[in-house]
């Protein structure tokens, strides 16, 4: 089973006190079942947010959101953890935080296909299987806890643990910070092993390596979707409200503020072209 993503004008707002954040500020994205999608930009920008918005760990303020049918404003508490057990594998950032640190690989993964068991999730593949795929089935391995594995064990144990119940869809936040490049190549072998299976995958990264090997990368800038990018292309977007996040070589050249004029032309291509300030004219005559 593959799942399917739809975010249509999403916001969320951290409220402070004193103030508010406003993390996303209205991102549309559709992602189709099977489809491995990065997620780039920098810092700040809402990617874990977002992140977290599809894994029902965090509540739409406006706007809507769904994975398959299962509406994530409106999902009931029991809904939304069902889903996690059934549909959806998180792996949030920093490996650690989503294993049990007394348990082994093989006891974790158990333990997460125990939960999925509960809520009805049938025909998973042993624990060693699970491993296997994230090439953790060596037998030396199965029975490391993780404070004994290495870091990028560990960042593939909670890949698998994530993938324990077969879900449709993974979601993983940058899975390779903090690793050298040999682990790194690890993790994104086992994520193309898991795309190839027909798992949608979306994963936050801000390592171009791990999101030019992945089918589609989407840009999140100031909270909302900026460039698109498919088979090595980059695409501005125009959003809803008719704005256009430019690519950062562009926006070099028309720094924020700059006025343009908008030219659509006979063949269908459009010109932006600055208009020189009065300030400037002005400054030339003297
Ligand atoms: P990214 O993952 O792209 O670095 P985040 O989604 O973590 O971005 O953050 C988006 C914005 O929300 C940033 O301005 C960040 O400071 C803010 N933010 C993130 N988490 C919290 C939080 N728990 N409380 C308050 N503000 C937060
Ligand atoms: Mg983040």
């Amino acid at each position: 089973m593959t799942s399917a993503v739809m975010c249509r004008g999403l916001v969320y707002i951290y409220r402070l006190e004193g103030y508010d954040v406003v993390a996303l500020g209205g991102v549309d994205l559709d992602i189709a079942p099977g489809e491995s999608v990065a997620l780039l930009g920098p810092s700040g920008s809402g990617k874990s947010t977002l992140l977290s918005l599809l894994a029902g760990l965090l509540r739409p303020a406006a706007g809507r959101a769904a994975i398959d049918d299962i509406d994530l404003a409106k999902a009931s508490e029991a809904e939304l953890a069902r889903m996690r057990a059934t549909t959806v594998g998180v792996v949030l950032q920093g490996a650690e935080r989503n294993l049990l640190p007394y348990l082994t690989a093989e006891q974790n993964v158990r333990f997460a296909q125990r939960g999925a068991a509960a809520h009805g999730v049938q025909g998973m593949p042993s624990p060693r299987d699970v491993l296997s795929l994230v090439g953790l089935g060596v037998r030396g391995k199965l029975r490391q806890r993780p404070d004994q594995m290495s870091p990028g064990d560990r960042q593939r144990l909670a890949l698998a643990v994530a993938l324990a119940h077969k879900p449709g869809l993974l979601l993983v936040d940058e899975p390779t910070s903090q690793l050298d490049t040999i682990a790194r190549d690890e993790i994104i072998a086992a994520l193309e092993g898991v795309r190839k299976l027909g798992t949608t995958v979306v994963v936050v990264t801000h390592d171009p390596e791990v999101g030019a090997r992945m089918g589609r990368q989407v840009t999140i800038r100031d909270g909302r979707v900026g460039a698109e990018g498919q088979l090595g292309e980059e695409f501005a977007l125009v959003g809803r409200d008719g704005s256009v996040h430019l690519p950062p070589e562009i926006l070099a050249v028309l720094p924020p503020g700059t006025r343009l004029r908008v030219h659509a032309m006979p063949d269908g291509t459009v010109s932006l072209v600055p208009a020189v300030s009065t300030l400037e004219v002005a400054d030339a005559a003297r």
